[in-house]
C-alpha cells in the first residue's frame, strides 16, 4: 500500500539530528524560549487559545473583504452544523478570550503573548505555508503611543537576541475613522483616471477597500500606485500627534525606521500605527513581523471600546532569517556523553551508568543496534555528542576511563581510582557531589 504523505504547505519539524534547515526542533525551542523570555521582560505573558473558533469570529474581526477571510480560511461545518475555522491569525482569538475571561476588568492594560500554529490556504512557497506558526503579543487597553513603541521594541529585542541584524523597520500611520474616510475619497479620485491601466485586483479594491490598492504587488501597477499622496498628509490632529510621537519614541530608542507610505496592512481593524519588519535576505516572503494598532477591534468583537496594539512574527520566516545570517546555527542540546560499549559483559554497567547520569540531569546516550565500534562512533557523531566514553576493554578493566572529545578528536585517560566512574563523569560535566 502506498504510504500517505503530509498535506501540501505543511511541514514536519524533526528532532535536530533527523531534520534539516529550519525544520529542526532545537531551533524552534530556542526561538520560542527566547521570544517568550524577552516578551516577559516587558510584562507580556503567554495565553493559549483554541486552534479552531467560530468562523464568525474571524469574519467580524478581520473584515469580510480581506484576502484572508475571502480566500484563505480553512473553514468547515462540524457534526452539529456549526461553522468553524482553523485560526488564520491570533489577534481575533486573543481579543475574544480577553472579553470572555473578563481580563479587562482585572487589569486595565493586559499584556498577552501567544505562540502556535496558524492556517491559511495560500499558495505554498519558501517562507509561505498553509500551516505556519506565529509568535505574537497584544497590548489590550494600551492607548498611548508609548504602547506602540513598546510593542515594536519587544520585537526588535527578540530579533536582536536571536542574532538577526539585516532587518529594516517600516512604519506608517493608517489613520482612524475620523481621518480615513477623507483619505479614501482622495485615493479613489486619484486612481479613477488610471483604473484601465491597473490590474483586476486593483479595480476590485477601488470599489471595496481602496486602501488595499496600495498593497498590490503586481509589478505593472507599481508606478501608478506609488504616485498616490501619502496617507500621513491627511491625518486628523490626534493621529498626526500619534504619528509624530511614534517617530520620536523610536528615535529615542535608536531603533532605525523608514516611512513606508504604502504600508497599509491586510486587515481591516488597524488604526494609526502600522509596522512591518522586513529581512533583506530571505527572498520574496521577506516580511518577518507585522503589526500595529487596532483601536476598533475590541468593540467590533462585542467588547467595550478599548484601544489595543500588537503584532506577530512568522516563526518559519524568523528561522529563515536566523539561518541566512548564521548558516552554522548550532543545534540546541548536544548529548554530553555518548557511552560506547566494548564487549558484551559491560552491558549492565552501561545501563546503570546511563540511568545515574540522567538522574543527575545529564544528557547521556548509547548506540542502538550494532556493537561494532565504527558504527557506535558514527552514531555518536551523528547526534553531535560532545564526548565519547569507552566502557569496557583493557583500560576500563584496569580502572582507567578513556574519553574522546568529539570536537577536537583528542583522547584522554583518567584514573578512576576509588572515586568511581559516575563521580568522575559528573565532575567532568561540572557537577560536584
Ligand atoms: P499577518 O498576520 O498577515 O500580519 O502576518 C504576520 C507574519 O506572519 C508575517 O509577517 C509572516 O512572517 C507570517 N506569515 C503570515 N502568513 C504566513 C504564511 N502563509 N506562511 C508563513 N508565514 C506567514
Amino acid at each position: 500500500m502506498a504510504a500517505l504523505q503530509r498535506i501540501k504547505g505543511t511541514n514536519d519539524i524533526l528532532p535536530d539530528h533527523l531534520g534539516s534547515g529550519i525544520f529542526r526542533l532545537g531551533l524552534w525551542h530556542r526561538l520560542e524560549e527566547t521570544a517568550l523570555r524577552v516578551a516577559a521582560l516587558s510584562g507580556y505573558h503567554e495565553i493559549r487559545t483554541p486552534i479552531f473558533e467560530s468562523t464568525e469570529l474571524f469574519v467580524r474581526g478581520l473584515g469580510d473583504v480581506t484576502d484572508v477571510v475571502k480566500k484563505e480560511m480553512f473553514s468547515f461545518t462540524d457534526r452539529g452544523e456549526r461553522q468553524l475555522t482553523l485560526r488564520p491569525e491570533g489577534t481575533a482569538s486573543i481579543v475574544r478570550a480577553w472579553i470572555e475571561n473578563g481580563i479587562g476588568n482585572s487589569d486595565s492594560v493586559a499584556r498577552l503573548a501567544y505562540l502556535g500554529p496558524m492556517f491559511r490556504a495560500e499558495r505554498p512557497q519558501k517562507g509561505r505555508y498553509r500551516q505556519f506558526h506565529q509568535f505574537g503579543i497584544e497590548c489590550i487597553g494600551g492607548a498611548e503611543v508609548r504602547h506602540d513603541i513598546e510593542v515594536i521594541a519587544v520585537f526588535w529585542n527578540i530579533i536582536r537576541t536571536l542574532g538577526v541584524h539585516a532587518v529594516s523597520l517600516k512604519i506608517n500611520s493608517v489613520g482612524c475613522p475620523t481621518c480615513i474616510p477623507r483619505y479614501r475619497e482622495v485615493l479613489r479620485a486619484h486612481f479613477e483616471p488610471s483604473l484601465k491601466d491597473l490590474c483586476g485586483d486593483c479595480s476590485e479594491r477601488h470599489k471595496t477597500n481602496v486602501l488595499r490598492m496600495l498593497d498590490c504587488k503586481n509589478p505593472a501597477c507599481q508606478d501608478i500606485l506609488s504616485s498616490a499622496p501619502p496617507l500621513t498628509d491627511y491625518l486628523c490632529e490626534e493621529c498626526a500627534a500619534a504619528w509624530a510621537g511614534l517617530r520620536h519614541g523610536l528615535d529615542l530608542l535608536q531603533i532605525p525606521w523608514q516611512h513606508d507610505t504604502r504600508l497599509v496592512r491586510g486587515l481591516d481593524y488597524y488604526t494609526k500605527t502600522a509596522f512591518e519588519i522586513v529581512h533583506e535576505a530571505i527572498g520574496a516572503q521577506g516580511t518577518i513581523v507585522g503589526g500595529g494598532r487596532y483601536d476598533g477591534l475590541v468593540a467590533a468583537s462585542g467588547g467595550p471600546a478599548v484601544p489595543a496594539v500588537g503584532g506577530a512574527f512568522g516563526v518559519e520566516r524568523m528561522l529563515l532569517a536566523m539561518q541566512a545570517e548564521d548558516p552554522t546555527l548550532p543545534l540546541r542540546e548536544r548529548p554530553r556523553f555518548f557511552l560506547v560499549q566494548i564487549g558484551d559483559e559491560v552491558d549492565d554497567d552501561i545501563e546503570r551508568l546511563l540511568f545515574e547520569l540522567r538522574l543527575h540531569g545529564i544528557h547521556a546516550l548509547r548506540a542502538d543496534g550494532s556493537r561494532q565500534l565504527g558504527k557506535q562512533m558514527r552514531a555518536a557523531a551523528k547526534l553531535a555528542s560532545r564526548e565519547v566514553v569507552f566502557v569496557g576493554g583493557q583500560e576500563w578493566n584496569s580502572g582507567t576511563l578513556l574519553i574522546k572529545d568529539m570536537d577536537s578528536g583528542e583522547q584522554e585517560s583518567i584514573v578512576v581510582g576509588s572515586y568511581g566512574v559516575l563521580a568522575c563523569l559528573l565532575k567532568r560535566a561540572g557537577i560536584e557531589r
